[in-house]
């Protein structure tokens, strides 16, 4: 046994990442997919998981800063990228040189690049984020006109090519609520402002995975899905829409021991023996991203059994109760979420055990856990994909 082996592991199936895009795909009319790529593609790794994306035929990427975008650049991807998130002050000078696309969230924001595409002798693509009620980044309609007319002027003037416009739902997630038709009427509307303006918008787009999975009505050019891609249902409570988990979250045995009744376990000694028993220790804890709360209140798989984890998590590792007849051993895969098809934990049963969302749950894995990536292309990013 290597230190390796027992190293904490997030295994990446870029082949769950593959089908997932065939769901998008199938359920939102065979629209064209913006995959979102943001956060470190939500926990899974943003580079390989966007080569195994563009691979699979999705067309574009999106992302939250400059800096992740600049980072799909340089981990070697040449398909378009448009950025969203970025104060007005942002340097924006090394984007425009790498090609990505900038989304325009505001009126403060159009001057600052289109003097950053002037200092690169460049032309900035730019998308405008339109604000059609989640009250968040985007442009209000209050702005609107004024900014369409600076539009219209920047890209008369060779500075900037407006290349589409996007909102974000405030409410997708509830596919039959009205709001999700005030802002799709909103974005049509100013899409059709800017069009009569003369701006010639190649896509527009608002569909993230909760519309592109039940509202293919409203897929207009592209889709805009992340969650998805990654396995998980952004509507729970509606099922998993066929989606397979792209992650799944696992450790070995480091050590096996009898523990007998009556023995407090971990710190504070918060769950005792009830019965003579055997506990393993699993090296992960709340630095990796096993929350502290969620102490005593998940499983785990170990040889295809679920086992109950008790006591305190701690910063570096947890126990799990083995039972007394056990014959796990040290080195035995321990599983902490994965696909429930092969009778491992599902991270939603975290996400409610913590009263959050699975979003929270995969992009927080961090610390020790090391990423390895299974099925998908044999070469991502020039390295082997499969280096497990
Ligand atoms: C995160 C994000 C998405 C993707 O949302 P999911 O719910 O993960 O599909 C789409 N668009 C924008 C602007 C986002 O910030």
């Amino acid at each position: 046994m290597t230190s390796a082996d027992q190293q904490a592991l997030a295994t990446i199936d870029l082949d769950a990442l593959v089908h997932n895009v065939g769901v998008i795909r199938e359920r939102s009319g065979g629209a064209p997919i913006m995959a979102v790529v943001k956060a470190d593609g939500y926990g899974h790794g943003a580079v390989p998981v966007a080569h195994a994306l563009l691979a699979a035929g999705v067309r574009e990427l999106g992302v939250c800063t400059l800096e992740e975008a600049l980072e799909l650049r340089a981990g070697g991807i040449t398909a378009p990228v448009l950025s969203w998130l970025h104060s007005a002050g942002a340097d924006f000078g090394p984007a425009i040189a790498a090609g990505i696309e900038l989304a325009v969230p505001g009126p403060a924001h159009l001057p600052a690049i289109v003097a950053a595409a002037r200092a690169q002798g460049a032309v900035a693509i730019v998308s405008v984020k339109v604000d059609t009620g989640l009250n968040r980044n985007g442009v209000t309609e209050e702005e609107w006109p004024g900014l369409l007319a600076e539009l219209v002027r920047a890209e008369a003037d060779g500075a900037v090519r407006v290349r589409g416009m996007f909102t974000h739902f405030a409410r997708a997630d509830e596919p039959d609520h009205p709001v999700i038709d005030l802002q799709a009427e909103r974005l049509r509307k100013m899409a059709a402002e800017a069009r009569a303006a003369g701006l010639e918008l190649e896509v527009v787009h608002a569909a993230n995975s909760a519309a592109a999975l039940t509202r293919p009505d409203l897929a207009f050019d592209m889709v805009r899905p992340g969650i998805a891609l990654y396995g998980l249902s952004p509507m729970p409570e509606a099922g998993d829409f066929g989606l397979r988990p792209v992650m799944r979250l696992s450790g070995r045995l480091v050590r096996v021991k009898r523990v007998v009744a009556g023995e407090g376990v971990s710190y504070g000694h918060t769950w005792t023996a009830p019965a003579d028993t055997i506990v393993g220790i699993v090296p992960l804890g709340y630095a990796d991203g096993v929350p502290r709360v969620l102490s005593g209140r998940f499983d785990v798989a170990i040889g295809g059994e679920l086992r109950p984890a008790v006591g305190r998590v701690c910063m570096d590792q947890f126990v799990v109760d083995l039972g007394a007849g056990s014959d796990a051993a040290v080195g035995d895969e321990v599983v902490l979420f994965g696909d429930p098809r092969r009778g491992e934990p599902h991270v939603q049963q975290w996400a409610d055990a913590l009263g959050t969302i699975h979003y929270e749950v995969v992009t927080g894995i961090k610390g020790r856990v090391r990423r390895g990536y299974i099925g998908g292309e044999r070469h991502i990013g020039g390295k082997t994909g499969n280096n497990l």
